[in-house]
């Protein structure tokens, strides 16, 4: 599942694409959309907000001359691609849920978990639950703290998780970031000794990784060296050598898989 650096990553393509450029033709392939035509739009800008995708486009006077919000998520399989016109898609053409024209560049959005677009005055609406956002202009650390530590008793792994805490975490960061503070992920987050400094290694870890193509939290940028303990049970742990654990974590329902160091995350005695 793409991290909100990789969203963030998008976006800034997604921009450098678009931004300025009128729509020369759209492709929403997706039903409750098949029937909408941007072209001759102008799109403003593309922004991250958390894992959210916003694209900014005012519709061309003989379409109405309305602001509109595309509104894009990548969930698990999602992507977007910049072509050049007639340029080879690197990804199957059923898989595409969207495609953006404009005279130099095709833009194309492949699985993308969700497609909607809104009059730009109900964009708030879109994004406006979520927690700062980790690589936000408008970043708040203590907003982020406070909301996280509202829920005290609920574990480390599933509070970085809660978008509505802090955006931008996903299922790898949340593992990393518990191995790195030497947190066992069932621990209450209310229990963390310095939730400040959880909270300052995870904007770290997303703002170092944004710039560029391949995550590593580790450093080293090496295939299978990039991580601590993700996807790495069973594994050797990189600091102690034992091996690596894997439990799916979370509430009914929706548990995710989460990894770490039995040696170097201990559970606290009164954890089962
Ligand atoms: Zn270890």
């Amino acid at each position: 599942m793409p991290e909100g650096d990789t969203v963030y990553r998008a976006a800034r393509a997604l921009d450098r694409a678009l931004a300025g450029q009128v729509l020369t033709a759209t492709d929403f392939r997706v039903p409750q959309l098949a029937t909408v035509d941007l072209a001759g739009g102008t799109v403003l800008r593309t922004l991250s907000r958390g894992k959210h995708l916003l694209t900014r486009i005012d519709a061309g006077a003989d379409t109405g001359g309305r602001s509109w919000t595309l509104h894009t998520h990548l969930k698990m399989e999602g992507s977007w691609h910049v072509y050049q016109p007639g340029q080879k898609w690197r990804r199957p053409v059923p898989d595409a849920r969207l495609v953006l024209s404009t005279a130099e560049r095709v833009a194309v959005g492949f699985s993308l978990g969700l497609v909607e677009l809104v009059p730009r005055q109900h964009e708030h609406d879109l994004v406006g639950h979520l927690g700062p956002d980790l690589l936000g202009p408008d970043w708040d650390e203590e907003e982020a703290l406070r909301r996280l530590l509202a829920t005290p008793d609920r574990s480390v792994h599933e509070s970085l998780l809660d978008q509505t805490c802090l955006a931008g975490i996903g299922n790898m960061y949340a593992a990393e970031l518990c191995f790195t503070s030497g947190l066992h992920p069932r621990l209450p987050i209310g229990r963390v000794g310095n939730p400040a400094r959880l909270v300052r290694r995870a904007k770290q870890m997303l703002e170092v990784n944004k710039e560029r193509a391949v995550q590593s939290t580790t450093g080293d940028l090496r295939e299978r060296e990039r991580m601590w303990v993700y996807r790495r049970d069973k594994r050797p742990c990189r600091r102690c050598g034992t091996p690596i654990e894997v439990a799916m974590l979370g509430p009914a329902g929706r548990e995710r898989a989460s990894y770490w160091c039995p040696s170097c995350q201990p559970a606290p005695a009164d954890l089962d």
